[in-house]
């Protein structure tokens, strides 16, 4: 190290205090990475990597970026989980003596990201922490930008306690006390113990941290210690601590709301298709994203429900209010995050008069709200504060228009402070004596175009054109500047006046500064209130979000039941009707109890429609859960306490695992957790295996859940065996996907229906799958030959796979024809082509398309 220059000794030497970020050393007008940084950041912002002398052997790998352009790029680096680290200059190059002194300012990081265009609107951004002690793993989730915090805590160090952390979907996860760190993808911070501030949680949260067990403090101060090394800076705004149980609220696994798509879809992991797009009609960002958690944390209680449902109803039912509630929200800015940049210093005088104009909606709110008759809303408008105090204040204060930055003036309103006012009258004379200088000066000279003018490097002057010289004063006017055919004068009262001018303005900038940091301090005294109120204003746009779309698409109020029923009439998928237009979609009914229907056994072909049946039913559980109308014609439910899916799962393979292992260890999952009160979707469970393995387990799972859980349970099976259980086991129930054959053709007609399939189509799959047509042809040939000859009843069915392992010799053999997939394309082109409708020009073309193909 000895040999480095003094500034790479330092950058070294700061370096090792924060080893896993990219450190932004700022050297002048860049920010310079250097050595590792600056190879993988090259790389990674596909910038050029240059190098640089530094007293070693070896030039230093070197990249920089423009420090006015920075925050694209840390933005970049955010974005794919890295950390930056904010190198700065702290004292004035020029007084320095030997290297500037330069200290980290500020620590990135995907967690902790506050500026809003780094931020989606209706998207928390949360960090969160896990730590075990005592037994119990607590788990702390907080989102620094509006300044939420949660908090809970499970018993052991389990992977329940993993998923609880990360429905939060958090950019970052701290891990304490961990004797061996769960496999995650996201990125991941350890804090040791020692480095823990024990008073954190106390100092933070002097009142609420008291009811926290050891675990939930030790999740809180991790999460606290953390923020505090790379934020240095208030945290003030962070007061909103709540605890949970997680048992307040339905449960599902990870999996599980991957599955049924609540938030975003399994194939392209975006919003658009998941339950929250369809139901997102929310007017504001804090309605966005308090409709996001309420997805993700379904309720239990019935009181609570119902209350939300009377205000759908209530809202439902009113379509003017609506709309005017929903203009009205309209008008609402983004309060919880404009809270958190008000409190960290960081809030312009735009954000000032965005607050200004959403507390000016509350009244209208309010005024609106207290015209319907839903408890709930009533309750959410009398408890909003208005902040009338705040409003007038910040009328007063502030210009309705003012600029971005808060260094140029121009925000504080007349009248709010005398001696500001002063000044600008003085430079508002100032200007005036200037403007009528043109005027009296013309006069006193004669010269008729002699103009009064201002340029940066000179100030005011006076300009004459070369042609009236002769006329100017000379002992009055000083020459400044000569041009091709004008001089430019001053004259001692311009400068002074100009003077004054100047010094008026640069102490008015400065003076606008000092007022705005001192309202936006006093606003910042009062972020509780404002937190509150944007909670509230929250739930009513989440709740007319709710009326909009179920009057939208005709939903139904869900009625609780507690005696065990389950009972859905014309129910729809919510998602795929949008998707398909609701004609289409085909309604379904389910009838479910506690005493003879509480298994129904779905058999049918692929495609029939049994999953979309399954995810369906689902979803209206969770949309009734969260106090949402339902898609359907009429629904009484019991309350779910937990869902478990096993639908599908070839795109979400844990590494190392097969997808027969996956789907046993789901099961297992299931069938522990379960209880009388759970849902629970198995989709073909045992299929994996061979047939008789396969059919074996499915029924003992069956029977077990049947006989031990008495949890409700879909379960959707190709084994059409096992539809005999409801002939032998009380609750298991049989119902059919629908499907019709006309001209050899199949036809799916997505009804679900009671009794077993007659059929199992896997050959008209097939031929949907376009497969070879001999096989087509070959396996209607086996599989006529397998039921001729075969013992069973009529009613008994093979899958495919029982086909296969079947004694084939008793079939007649048929040579397979030596075609090739290419061949086969041709052929069936050949045969679907319609020659009536074929030009010669176009036969020739196909003809040239097929020899070129062979
Ligand atoms: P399965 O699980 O039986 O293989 P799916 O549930 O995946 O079948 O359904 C296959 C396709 O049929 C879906 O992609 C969907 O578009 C359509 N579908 C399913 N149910 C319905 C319905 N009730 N009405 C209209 N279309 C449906």
């Amino acid at each position: 190290m000895a040999q480095y220059t003094p500034m790479i000794q330092q950058y070294l030497a700061i370096k090792k205090e924060y080893p896993d970020t990219f450190l932004f050393f700022r050297l002048g007008d860049f920010y310079e990475l250097f050595f590792e940084d600056a190879i993988l950041a090259s790389r990674e912002l596909e910038i050029t990597l240059t190098g640089r002398d530094g007293g070693g052997d070896e030039r230093i790998p070197m990249c920089g970026v423009p420090h006015h352009s920075a925050d694209g790029y840390i933005a970049e680096l955010l974005k794919k989980g890295h950390k930056v680290a904010v190198c700065e200059q702290v004292e004035d190059p020029k007084a320095a003596k030997g290297v500037v002194r330069r200290e980290v300012t500020r620590v990135i990081t995907p967690g902790t990201m506050m500026e809003g265009k780094w931020l989606t609107d209706k998207e928390n951004n949360y960090m969160a922490a896990l730590a075990v002690l005592d037994g119990r793993t607590g788990i702390a989730a907080c989102d620094m930008s509006t300044g939420e915090m949660y908090v809970t805590s499970l018993p052991g160090q389990t992977e329940t306690a993993l998923d609880e952390a990360l429905q939060y979907r958090p950019k970052e996860l701290v891990f304490f006390g961990f004797d061996e760190l769960p496999k995650t993808s996201l990125p991941s911070t350890v804090v040791e113990s020692r480095q823990l501030d024990a008073h954190a949680v106390d100092s933070q949260y002097p009142e609420a941290g008291k009811e926290l067990d050891v675990a939930m403090r030790a999740a809180v101060n991790a999460l606290l210690y953390y923020i505090g090394t790379t934020q240095k800076r208030s945290l003030a705004h962070m007061r909103l601590l709540k605890r949970y149980d997680s048992k307040q609220y339905l449960q599902m696994d990870g999996f599980s709301r991957r599955n049924l798509e609540l938030t975003e879809t399994i194939r392209d992991k975006t919003k658009k298709g998941s339950l929250l797009w369809l139901l997102d009609r929310t007017q504001t960002a804090m309605g966005g994203r308090l409709l996001r958690r309420w997805i993700e944390r379904p309720l239990l209680g019935r009181a609570e429900l119902d209350a939300r449902l009377d205000a759908v109803e209530a809202l439902k039912g009113d379509l003017l209010l609506r709309s005017d509630l929903r203009t009205c929200l309209d008008n609402v800015y983004d309060l919880e995050r404009l809270a958190g940049r008000i409190s960290y210093g960081n809030a312009n005088a735009r954000d000032l008069i965005q607050l200004r104009l959403s507390l000016e909606a509350v009244p209208e709110l309010k005024r609106q709200l207290g015209q319907t008759n839903a408890p709930v809303l009533k309750e959410l408008a009398e408890g909003m504060d208005e902040c009338a105090d705040l409003v007038s204040f910040l009328q007063a204060a502030l210009v309705d228009d003012p600029p971005i930055s808060v260094r140029e003036g121009g925000m504080i309103r007349t009248g709010y402070d005398e001696y500001l006012d002063k000044l600008h009258s003085a430079s508002r004379d100032g200007k005036t004596w200037i403007a009528q200088l043109e005027q009296s000066e013309r006069e006193a000279t004669g010269i008729r175009s002699l103009k009064v003018g201002f340029n940066k490097v000179f100030g005011y002057y006076i300009e004459v054109s070369k042609a009236n010289i002769a006329n100017v004063p000379a002992g009055r006017y000083e020459r400044k500047q000569t041009l091709a055919n004008a001089e430019r004068y001053i004259t001692p009262e311009l400068k002074e006046r100009e003077a004054l001018i100047l010094e008026a303005e640069e102490k008015m900038i400065e003076l606008e500064y000092q007022l705005f940091t001192a309202v936006r301090s006093e606003i910042a005294g009062h972020i509780p209130r404002l937190q509150s109120l944007a909670e509230r204003i929250a739930s009513v746009d989440v709740l007319q979000a709710f009326a909009t779309v179920s009057d939208e698409r005709g939903f139904v109020r869900p009625q609780f039941t507690d005696n065990g029923e389950y009972i859905i009439v014309d129910g729809r998928h919510p998602v795929v009707e949008a998707v398909l237009e609701r004609e289409k979609y085909v309604a379904n009914d389910v009838r479910m109890n506690q005493e003879d229907r509480q298994v129904l056994l779905i058999t049918g072909p692929n495609m029939a429609g049994k999953s979309t049946y399954m995810r369906q039913i689902a979803l209206i559980t969770v949309m009734a859960q969260i106090g949402c109308f339902v898609p359907a014609k009429e629904a009484k439910l019991s309350i779910v306490d937990q869902i478990f899916t096993r639908i599908g799962a070839a795109d979400d393979l844990v590494g190392g695992h097969s997808t027969f292992m996956v789907e046993m260890l789901e099961t297992r999952h299931a069938l522990q957790k379960a209880t009388a009160k759970s849902l629970i979707l198995l989709d073909e469970i045992g299929r994996g295996t061979s047939t008789y393995d396969g059919m074996a387990l499915a029924q003992a799972v069956i029977e077990y859940i049947c006989q031990r859980i008495g949890a409700k349970t879909l379960f959707s099976t190709h084994y059409h065996e096992l539809t005999g259980l409801a002939d032998t086991m009380k609750g298991v129930v049989n119902v059919n996907a629908r499907c019709e054959e006309r001209d050899g053709k199949l036809l799916f007609l997505h009804k679900i229906e009671e009794g077993r399939a007659d059929k199992s189509y896997g050959i008209h799959v097939a031929e949907l799958a376009e497969m070879p047509g001999w096989v087509i042809e070959r396996a209607r040939s086996i599989l006529e030959g397998l039921e001729a000859g075969s013992s069973a009843t009529a009613e008994m069915q093979m899958s495919l796979e029982t086909l296969w392992s079947a004694p084939v010799a008793a079939v007649r053999e048929e040579p397979v024809p030596q075609l090739s997939a290419e061949e086969e394309e041709i052929l069936r082109d050949l045969r679907e082509l319609d020659l009536n409708a074929t030009t010669p020009m176009e036969a020739m073309m196909k003809l040239f398309a097929w020899k070129q193909q062979l």
